[in-house]
This record gives structure tokens, sequence and C-alpha cells, in this order.
């Protein structure tokens, strides 16, 4: 133990990063001695030493504070490489499901056992000194005296670039965020920022008791309602296409609940979705169907948009015959502010291929979801 220290940490990962990042910084926060501050975007960086056809890299910067010492924090990276599974290699450009190094330790300057600090990357590599300059732009390098923003505007940035669009805390992560209530300190502090000025102008008080950690809830709750912009129908649909000579019936799954915020007001709108399908050879697991719905749901959105989206996406999939999606939705911008009748729920279709041009198959269709 010593006095509490800053210090940076930088993880990268080219396995299953999208998990593997935002796990990596759970399990920091996690870590007994340990605060975290503040998370820098994710950078996407192409695997630079590695060969031709390695995965691009995902790299992301944490800024905490600490009563740990150098090798006690060293430890803790340790753990979380481990915990994550990485299988350590002679060969330093292996793919690796996490990377996880102490690059800045207060101002100290020296070579601990053959491991520098600060980590020579720091001044070296674009996929260190980026993202760093995103969490402690005014951070000095001890030996170099420079700013890490001043760092990262001088290297060469080797197609290091930054993914506004992941969030930490994707709904395909290994452990979902299911309590939001599940407080760390500090989660995402522009957005928990904004989110207390927020309350200041609606009157409140953003530090009575009550509302002290709703800031943080806050941006838990809406990086979830909105965690499909951190996702795509690729990832989610992943292997479970297949092959299905001669089913030709149709597939339909009906009362799928879904859940969707409106993009005018940014309130909730729920409901159920029917959606069915006539196979031309591929099919889809069915649980697959309702994650594809919940890709394009857990974004800000308008309902019919939501309803062609899920339609064309399964038409680009399985390029089927034909698809039906039909999506009946309450919206509480109507309910609560008293705009229509508040029993009145919204129905919107999406017709493509026999389901538009075969009026049979559309009204079995029809016939089917019908209560
Ligand atoms: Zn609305």
């Amino acid at each position: 133990m010593s006095e509490p220290t800053s210090a940076i940490i930088v993880i990268g990962s080219n396995i299953q990063k999208e998990r593997n990042i935002p796990e990596a910084v759970r399990l920091l926060r996690r870590a007994p001695g340990v605060i975290v501050d503040r998370v820098s975007r994710i950078f996407e960086s192409p695997s630079v030493d590695g060969p031709p056809d390695a995965p691009d890299f995902f790299n992301a910067a944490v800024l905490l504070h600490t009563d740990l010492d150098i090798d006690e924090l060293r430890a803790v990276a340790h753990s979380v490489e481990d915990e994550l599974g990485r299988v350590r290699t002679a060969d330093p450009n292996a793919p690796r499901t996490a990377d996880v190094d102490v690059v800045y330790y207060g101002e100290m300057a020296e070579d601990r056992e053959g491991k520098p600090i600060p980590d020579p990357g720091a001044l070296e590599a674009a996929h260190v000194a980026l993202p760093i300059a995103d969490v402690a732009p005014e951070w000095i390098h001890p030996v170099d005296g420079r700013t890490t923003l001043e760092i990262a505007e001088q290297i060469d940035n080797d197609g290091v670039r930054p993914i506004m669009a992941i969030h930490l805390s994707s709904p395909y992560s290994p452990r979902r965020p299911d309590d939001f209530d599940d407080v760390s300190d500090v989660y995402a502090p522009r957005l928990e920022a904004l989110i207390r000025q927020q309350l200041i102008e609606l009157g409140e008080d953003p530090d009575r008791e009550g509302l002290d950690r709703t800031p943080l809830r806050v941006a838990k709750a809406l990086d979830y309602l909105t965690s499909g912009y951190s996702t795509s129908v690729e990832e989610v649909v992943n292997d479970a296409i297949f092959d299905a000579e001669g089913a030709e019936e149709m597939v339909l799954l009906r009362d799928i609940e879904f859940y969707s915020m409106c993009e005018h007001h940014m309130l909730p709108f729920f409901g159920t979705a029917a959606i069915a399908y006539l196979p031309k050879g591929k099919i889809i697991g069915l649980s697959k169907i309702a994650r594809v719905l919940d890709v394009f749901a857990r974004r800000l959105q308008v309902q019919e948009r939501l309803t062609n989206q899920v339609a064309g996406a399964l038409e680009d999939i399985l390029d089927p015959h034909g698809v039906a999606v039909v999506l009946e939705g309450r919206h509480l911008c109507m309910m609560m502010r008293g705009v229509q009748k508040q029993e009145s729920a919204m129905i919107t279709s999406a017709m493509r291929g026999t389901f538009k041009d075969n009026p049979r198959t559309r009204s079995e269709f029809l016939e089917l979801i019908r209560d």
C-alpha cells in the first residue's frame, strides 16, 4: 500500500473485443484498491506487426487512482488478463483476448524489472498514445515533458481512430448490466455530467440524498437502452443461419416483446412484434429473430423505421421468398402527455416479396397473428 497515486492503464484486444474491452474495464472497477476515474472512447487499430490477416485491435485507456504500489497494480492488470482467459505465448503478436498494461504510474520513471514505466508505447505507439490523450490530455510524460495530447498530436497515427458508438455496456457482454443500481464510482463521466446539469435545469438539487447517484444510474440505463448502436445484425446472427433444402413453409414468430425509445422525445415505446418469412433454402434460429429486433429497437427510433429495418435485415441475411413484420406499440410520449387516447396502440407493418405480392400469403399471415 502507498499514497493514492493516479495511473493510466491501456487495454487492447483482438478476440471478442466488443466483449473483452468492457469486461476488462468492469473488472478493473471491481479490483480492491483501484478507483476508476474515467475511460476513454474505444479506438480501433489495425494489427501492425501480426500476420496480414490478423484481426484489428480495439484499445481503450483507463484513468484511475489507487493506493496500490506499482507492482501490486501490475498484479491486478495480470489478474484481469487471466480472468479474461488470456493464454500467454512466446509470440508477442498472437491474437489475445486482452492486454492490460500499466502505462503511467504517477510521475514514476524507472525501469522496473525490465518493464519500464512509463511504458515505451506511450511515446511510440498510436494505439497507446491516442486513447491516453482521450482520457487524460493534460497528463505530462515524466521524462519527455510533453502532455499526452501533444504526444498524440505529433505521433504517426497508423490508422488508429476512435469508434464513438461502442458502448461499455453492450447487452451482448457476457454479464449484462442487469442491475442499474450496482454502482461503481464513475461510469460515463461526460454523460453523467450532462445528466447532473439537466437535473439542475429542472430545478432539482442533484446533491440531495436520493439524487446523488442518479446521473450514474441514468447513464447506465441510457447506455443499455441504446446498446443497439454498439452491435450489428451480423454479430447477433453470427453462425445461426442454416441451409434447409426444401423448407418452404412460412416461419412465424409472434408476441415478441420489444422496448424502444422514440427519437422525438426520448421516451419509451414498447409492444409486441410478429415476424414471418417464407424460406428459400435458408432458415435462422428462432431466438435470433428476436435479437435482430433488439438490435434496431435498442436505439432512438420511430416505429415505422424500426419495422422496415427488421424486415430489411431479414431479407438481407436470408434472401427469402418474402418477409412480413407487424409491430404494435404504445408510446409513452403520447400516453403520458395526453396527446391521444391513452389506450391507443400504433400498428405498423412491412410486407416484402410474397407477402406483398400474393394476397393469399398475406391473409394467411394476418390470420395467424390475429388474437
Ligand atoms: Zn415521441
